[in-house]
């Protein structure tokens, strides 16, 4: 059985280390010639590190990732809204922890032959018998080609043809320098116009920061967006200074739950780039390899009903995630007022319902 998974991210290389647990070497290809996102880093909720530690990668994982015990909710006068203990309620399924991308991404690597990944070679088309073609004009055959490549997709739009939803956010990330001794606590300011900012600390002297802005109403600018920020308090502004290289993400999502062809699959941000929350992103293309470890295809016959009954596991979850991304999205766009005094009265519960369901494994 020859697969191929296109796109060497987290996704992607989680789903190549799980393959080679059970003795399938998947070829995994990836367009940048080096690993190297410098600036971004993700949190990883309890589900997420789960993941991970089925992966055998839970003591490496501590060495390089930083805990988070609580979210502290501020309105941008700084006034505290809320505070949540988000390690306890993920305590029953796993530490919350933050890590930059590339660390977590040479985590994954690490574990996985490397004779088994090319750099610099990418994919340009992919056909329904599984033939792939790369940049340079070669092409082979596979019994399966998974669609690991993030939020532009080659196999998606070759072979699923599904379209992208409108951004209904945009956002800002990037690791800011920050000495002020607040290494424990995730912080979150809300403002109006669906403005907030994220700070979620990566050491004792970094953290990572995401700026994210309603776009329906306002078009985001590119460059100096800080200014949209100008009112929040005064540790955010520190911050948002150093923010000129940040990376600008819309925040865009397919709601379709196909994602499953006879010769391919997609996995990751290619098949689901929910916009419900930056803390979603990762979690949901790590936790999507799991299923593959218990039934991982061993023959090309078996394949298509492996990848049936993948789908039909998926699906439900699947489902909750696009119903939940709606919710949010409504809650978003109810006025100030409401959302502000939800916030304070009910921020566990919201909290806790937001993942409530990926407590479970998948
Ligand atoms: C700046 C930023 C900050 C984020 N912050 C968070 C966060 O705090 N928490 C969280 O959970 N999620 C976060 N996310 C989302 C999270 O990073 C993604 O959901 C997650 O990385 C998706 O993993 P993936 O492997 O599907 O896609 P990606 O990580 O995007 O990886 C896709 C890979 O495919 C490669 N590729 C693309 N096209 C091709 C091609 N044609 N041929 C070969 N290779 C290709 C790309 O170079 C890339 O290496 C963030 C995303 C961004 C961009």
């Amino acid at each position: 059985m020859r697969i191929l998974v296109a796109g060497a991210g987290v996704s992607g290389l989680a789903l190549a280390l799980a393959l080679q647990k059970r003795g399938i070497a998947a070829e995994v290809v990836e367009k940048i010639p080096e690993f190297q996102t410098p600036g971004t880093a993700v949190h990883l909720p309890g589900n997420a590190v789960r993941v991970l530690e089925l992966l055998g990668l839970e003591k490496e994982l501590q060495k390089i990732s930083h805990p988070v015990q609580r979210q502290m909710i501020y309105d941008r006068n700084g006034q505290e809204l809320s505070s949540l203990s988000t390690s306890s309620i993920w305590s029953t399924v796993g530490s919350s922890l933050t890590v930059s991308y590339d660390a977590l991404r040479s985590l994954l690597q690490s574990a996985i032959d490397i004779r088994h990944i090319r750099l610099n070679t990418e994919l340009t088309s992919a056909s329904p018998d599984g033939r792939a073609t790369y940049k340079d004009g070669s092409s082979e055959a596979f019994d399966l080609v998974v669609g690991a490549d993030g939020i532009r997709p080659v196999v998606r739009e070759n072979l699923f043809h599904v379209s992208m939803g409108t951004p209904g956010r945009v956002g800002w990330h990037f690791i800011a320098y920050d000495v002020s001794g607040d290494t424990n606590n995730q912080i979150l300011c809300i403002g109006g116009s669906g403005r907030s900012f994220l700070i979620s600390p990566l050491s004792a002297v970094l953290t990572f920061c995401c700026a994210e802005v309603d776009s329906t109403r306002t078009p985001a600018p590119k460059s100096n967006w800080q200014n949209l920020f100008v009112d929040f308090p005064y540790k955010a502004t520190l911050l948002l200074e150093q923010g000129e290289n940040a990376f600008f993400t819309p925040n865009t999502g397919v709601i379709d739950t196909d994602w499953v062809r006879p010769h391919a699959v997609l996995i990751g941000d290619a098949a689901h780039p929910f916009p419900f929350g930056a803390t979603q992103g990762a979690p949901w293309p790590l936790k999507m390899h799991s299923s593959w470890r218990r039934r991982s295809c061993q023959s090309t016959a078996r394949l298509s009903s492996l990848l049936a009954a993948y789908r039909r596991r998926r699906i439900q979850r699947v489902q909750w995630v696009v119903d939940q991304s709606k919710r949010e999205e409504k809650f978003r766009t109810q006025p100030r007022m409401i959302r502000t005094k939800v916030s304070t009265r009910r921020t566990e519960n919201l909290y806790k319902d937001r993942y409530s369901e990926l407590h479970a494994m998948p």
